[in-house]
């Protein structure tokens, strides 16, 4: 059996996010954004369940891209970080990638391709987000240079929220304007929702809408759980307690002693820890599910293992299931626990942990 650290997918929830994320932007074609093992759900297996559901996806690099391609996916892949040689961009057209062009280097190297069928391309165009893109003064000239090379019509235009999760920001405005500016004689295709642009700014939803964290069913808008958005989270992540011990008053629990039992209690130590990918640093009152019943963390997290406080479950006993995120206990509430974000805990869950998807 080994280990019971086990991430539990859920498919019916992933589809369910994309219906609601659908209902929210019901014009516009959805690229899934699967990138990072599609946020720490599994590149390969979240993207077959995705497929024939959604427009295309949205991969990093050429490696992912390839990766899907091999298990038989045969729809549209857009390389959001466009290529990084020159001889990607042949494999980008035979295998019938989308190409994103963000630096002078990539236009250069499309302009001297030799290329057996047209490419798909995307100009990224910095509208604030101050990352990958070209500056919007650059964006005609550049089309321009794109429209007379090897490429599929239309062209694409894409740019990227920087503050999307707080709708009142200044800079969404801002960066909205610039783009409004940017496609104004502009025919071809246009995206620049993320998520969280979705539900913040639907105005802006154009031609490709972005999704990534939404799909995984938590919440883009700050402030607000998942289900206050009517998304189901994909990932429970899930353990079990391998002791059950009885602690003395004045007992220290864990490295560093950072915590000492203030009367005699039950400790529950359960099968998880940062080499797990669950993160070490959070306050000393972050909680957890042992059978449905929230406890909480005491002491330092450990590698594989980690102390759960038992008092608000004194029954409990060895194999009692523990819950660190879930339906039940929301990961962007372990967030705030933590000081992390709630991209940053999916991606960090490490591959030691057992993915099953139901
Ligand atoms: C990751 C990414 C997205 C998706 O962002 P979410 O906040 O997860 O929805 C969209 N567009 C680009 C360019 C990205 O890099």
């Amino acid at each position: 059996m080994g280990r019971t650290a086990v991430a539990i997918l859920n498919t019916e929830n992933l589809l369910h996010n994309l219906t609601i994320i659908k209902n929210r932007a019901p014009k516009s074609a959805i690229m899934a954004m699967i990138k990072a093992n599609a946020y720490g759900h599994g590149l390969r297996s979240t993207a077959l369940r995705l497929d024939g559901h959604v427009a295309s996806f949205g991969v990093a690099s050429i490696d992912e891209a390839l990766a899907l391609r091999k298990v038989g996916i045969r729809s549209k892949i857009t390389l959001m970080e466009g290529v990084f040689e020159p001889a990607e961009l042949v494999s980008a057209s035979l295998e019938n990638f989308d190409v994103v062009f963000h630096n002078h280097e990539q236009v250069s190297w499309l302009e001297n391709a030799a290329l057996a069928s047209p490419l798909g391309v995307w100009l990224k165009v910095d509208t604030g987000m101050g990352r990958l893109g070209f500056h919007v003064d650059e964006a005609q000239a550049l089309l321009k240079k794109l429209s007379l090379c090897f490429v599929q019509r239309p062209l694409g235009i894409m740019s990227h929220f920087a503050c999307a999760d707080e709708r009142e920001h200044v800079h969404n405005n801002f960066q909205i304007k610039q783009f409004q500016d940017l496609i104004a004689n502009f025919s071809g295709t246009k995206s620049i929702n993320n998520s969280a642009a979705i539900f913040n700014f639907p105005d802006s939803n154009y031609d490709v809408v972005r999704p990534g964290l939404a799909l995984y069913g938590v919440s883009p808008v700050f402030g607000t759980l998942g289900s206050d958005l009517l998304l189901k989270p994909v990932m429970t992540l899930q353990t079990s307690l391998i002791a059950v011990r009885q602690e003395k008053k004045g007992a220290f629990v864990g490295y560093g002693g950072t915590y000492r039992c203030p009367e005699d209690m039950p400790v529950g130590i359960m099968a998880m820890g940062y080499g797990d990918g669950y993160p070490q640093k959070n306050s000393n009152n972050t909680p957890v599910l042992v059978n449905n019943t929230r406890c909480q963390l005491i002491g330092r997290v450990s590698m594989d293992m980690a102390a759960v406080d038992l008092r608000a479950y004194p029954q409990s006993r060895l194999g009692d299931p523990v819950t660190l995120w879930g339906a039940q206990l929301p990961l962007e509430e372990i967030a705030s626990y933590t000081g992390r974000t709630p991209y940053d805990l999916l991606c960090a869950v490490q591959s030691r942990v057992k993915f099953q998807w139901t």
